[in-house]
């Protein structure tokens, strides 16, 4: 079982937000940058202090996590989620109604599933920027083709996401290259690239939208 979700202090949130869209904007060379607020971990009270904030869009990782934050909140606000984790396809349904960016593409047998349960669905290819196969997200050299089966699939690929491996931002910096190098190379607009500990390189780099949870949220436990 996960440990209870944890709660935030909205005015505390509201004051990252302020901060790191200030931080953003001060390096932003290339244009507009969206930032996709990483709810995992917190509870549903995080989604109303983020869109107090003035955040549209919510990401999670876990199917569990998300249905059950989405059935809190309800009407209360149109909370629009991006699909972050590991997916398993027998997960897929459920999510189909929830979902507006499948953000880990990874396989061929996973874009088949969402065209069947969400025809037309915009969805993002993850890289695997490491070369780690534990880190999630399809080897450079499978992208590519993997765009086009799912563009063969009448999926709407808009973009490709990648995780930087932890640990010093410096780092992260070729994998992001390479991906914006790829995207432009297959008229991918988005490059969902930049989290709280490496946003700024992925800026400098040509994100188009960065996923933050820590910076927003303040930091969660470790899962499992
Ligand atoms: C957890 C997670 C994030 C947010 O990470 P932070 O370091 O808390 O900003 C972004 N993207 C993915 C895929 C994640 O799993």
């Amino acid at each position: 079982m996960t440990a209870e979700p944890l709660t935030v202090d909205p005015e505390a949130v509201a004051a990252r937000a302020t901060a790191l869209r200030a931080r953003v904007d001060g390096l932003t060379r290339h244009g507009p940058i969206a930032i996709v607020a990483v709810t995992k971990g917190f509870g549903s009270d995080a989604v109303r202090a983020a869109a107090a904030a003035g955040f549209t869009d919510f990401g999670e990782n876990y199917a569990q996590e998300l249905l059950v934050k989405a059935t809190d909140l309800g009407d209360q606000l149109s909370a629009r989620w991006h699909f972050l984790g590991r997916l398993q396809r027998n997960k897929v349904r459920s999510l189909a109604p929830l979902v507006v960016v499948w953000e880990s593409v990874d396989r061929p047998e996973l874009a088949e599933e969402i065209a069947r349960r969400a025809p037309g669905a915009r969805v993002y290819v993850q890289a695997n920027l490491s070369g780690e196969p534990n880190k999630g997200g399809a080897p450079f050299s499978e992208v590519p083709d993997l765009v086009a089966a799912a563009r063969s699939l009448g999926l709407a690929v808009d973009g490709l996401m990648g995780v930087a491996p932890a640990g010093d931002p410096e780092d992260a910096r070729p994998g992001f290259r390479a991906l914006v190098a790829l995207a432009d190379d297959l008229g991918v607009e988005v490059r969902s690239i930049g989290m709280s500990g490496d946003f700024e390189v992925a800026v400098e780099e040509g994100s188009t939208e960065l996923r933050v949870g820590t910076a927003l949220f303040g930091s969660r436990p470790l899962r499992r």
